[in-house]
């Protein structure tokens, strides 16, 4: 781990300003260590050559005083958004060597704005994982161990590599996509920042859909100021997504900076369920000892449909996912398997190019939209949808924000929760939500449980008010002050 690799982003926009060092130099520092942390699987594809181009064009810029935002930055980006000229995978063998003719809005926003690409990050197959235990290309390892063993951790998921990218101090910060938690839980399973904004705020086009009223891209950091400044490049209005909103992008990064006295902190009832480490709860409670401390006053709020939320999450999800994935047919992209007729074409290479996950989701949501059951199941769940929605509206006149834990566990190894999948789905119980309802949510690590691994605190707040969320976390961030390293960066830096 080189002192490059350790910097804020903040902090590496402020040395290629003073020419302490240049953006190659920091860009070859990632690189380099990339090279080391091959174990962790975090990069399906790691594109060295771009990353070095895009830094030598952002020194040509910053010595003609014209550096942007992220000039310099190198980034990792999550293999669900299309990057012209480089494979694009949604960790699927459906479209192993699918090479995009055309750049996300998300991604070439970032460009825009000077970043550097280090590569496309390890994910659950189409987002769709808690763990990033169903990507065609491996398993995603978590930087992070037990204390004295060894036995390996997942990241989270579904935005895992990226994740553990950011953990691991092989990229500054990252893109991800959250669709019932992808961002936050493995945030919180890597002791990161990730943000997801309020529905709109970032264009998903070129973004690979899973489901499409659901995905939400954000960003990952390991400061809540890194992650804010991702997340304001990333946003904005976009035409060519006609969910993406007109609304102006505030100075993101400016609101960590920002105080919460006085302002109304929810904290539901309902969130706390049954089997919660206590660990977790003590967490909660010490954020809300923190935002107290910070001058905001913790109000009780009630959340009563909670428990309704990832039964319909289950049902919207794969819904959309079954229509948004029949357009891989052998014929357009990625994979085909030749068979006698057209129909045994598109079956053969459907049964072959996706992985059982995705064929459960996708069996999932061709049930609940056949036409005897649409009105019990899909159109049910659109309206536990609403009745979730209107919770937090009734919520939201009581307080500014709402702080939960993030997940119900810490990280978790590899092979468990995976015999049942209701066990996995239920890692997003304090995420989906958020969700459903579009609302913005951060997780910003609180501390370390028993086995030294860190967990996390979520705030959601209102539609459109990122700003708010930005603050409390950045409040609480300085609070917790969470210095704690992944075991494998902490010895070496012994
Ligand atoms: N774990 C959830 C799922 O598998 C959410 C994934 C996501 O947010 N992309 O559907």
């Amino acid at each position: 781990m080189s002192d490059l690799t350790t910097l804020t982003i903040t902090d590496a926009l402020k040395g290629l300003e003073s020419k302490d060092f240049s953006a190659v130099e920091l860009t070859q520092a990632h690189i380099d260590a990339m090279a080391t942390a091959k174990n962790l699987n975090a990069y399906i594809t790691e594109t060295p050559e771009i990353a070095l181009e895009q830094a030598k064009a952002s020194d040509a810029r910053r010595a003609g005083g014209g550096a942007k935002l992220l000039d310099g930055i190198p980034l990792a980006i999550k293999d669900l958004f299309c990057t012209r000229g480089v494979q694009t995978t949604a960790a699927s063998k459906i479209l192993e060597g699918f090479v995009p003719t055309y750049e996300s809005t998300v991604t070439s926003n970032l460009f825009e704005d000077g970043a550097v690409m280090l590569g496309k990050t390890n994910m659950d197959e189409f987002a769709m994982g808690s763990a990033n235990t169903t990507s065609h290309f491996g398993n995603v390892i978590n930087p992070w161990t037990r204390e004295g063993d060894d036995t390996p951790l997942v990241p989270g998921g579904s935005s895992g590599g990226s994740a553990a990218a950011v953990a691991a101090r092989i990229a500054m910060g990252a893109t991800g996509t959250d669709t019932g938690g992808s961002i936050r839980q493995p945030a919180s399973l890597t002791g990161i920042v990730g943000i997801k904004p309020t529905y709109g705020r970032c264009s998903r086009w070129g973004a690979v859909a899973f489901a499409s009223s659901l995905d939400h891209p954000g960003s990952f950091g390991r400061t809540v100021e890194d992650a804010a400044l991702i997340l304001q490049s990333m946003s904005g209005h976009d035409p060519k997504d006609a969910t993406s909103a007109k609304q102006d992008v505030p100075d993101f990064a400016a609101a960590a900076s920002g105080y919460i006295k006085g302002m109304k902190i929810g904290i539901p009832d309902e969130y706390r369920i049954d089997g919660m480490p206590e660990e977790i709860e003590k967490l909660w409670q010490q954020g809300i000892e923190w935002i107290k401390e910070a001058g905001a006053e913790p109000v009780k709020i009630s959340l009563p449909h909670t428990k309704y939320a990832l039964p319909a999450y289950y049902i919207i999800a794969p819904a959309e996912a079954s229509s948004n994935l029949s357009r891989y047919d052998g014929v357009r992209y990625g994979l085909r398997v030749e068979g006698e007729s057209l129909d045994d074409m598109y079956a053969l290479t459907r049964a072959e190019g996706f992985g059982d996950e995705v064929k459960r989701r996708i069996m999932i949501g061709t049930y609940v939209l056949s036409a005897g059951y649409y009105d019990a199941y899909y159109i049910k769940a659109q309206k536990v949808r609403r009745v979730i929605l209107n919770d937090f509206v009734e919520a939201f006149k009581q307080c500014d924000a709402i702080l939960t834990p993030t997940a119900p566990s810490s990280a978790f190894a590899i092979g468990e929760n995976e015999d049942d999948p209701i066990k996995m789905y239920l890692n997003d119980v304090f995420t989906v939500t958020g969700n459903l309802a579009g609302l913005p949510g951060i997780s910003i690590p609180g501390g370390v449980d028993a086995q030294g691994l860190p967990l996390g605190l979520q705030i959601t707040g209102r539609v459109w008010d990122e700003e708010t969320v930005i603050k409390i976390a950045a409040n609480i961030e300085r609070a917790a002050n969470f210095t704690a390293l992944p075991q494998t960066l902490a010895k070496a830096a012994a």
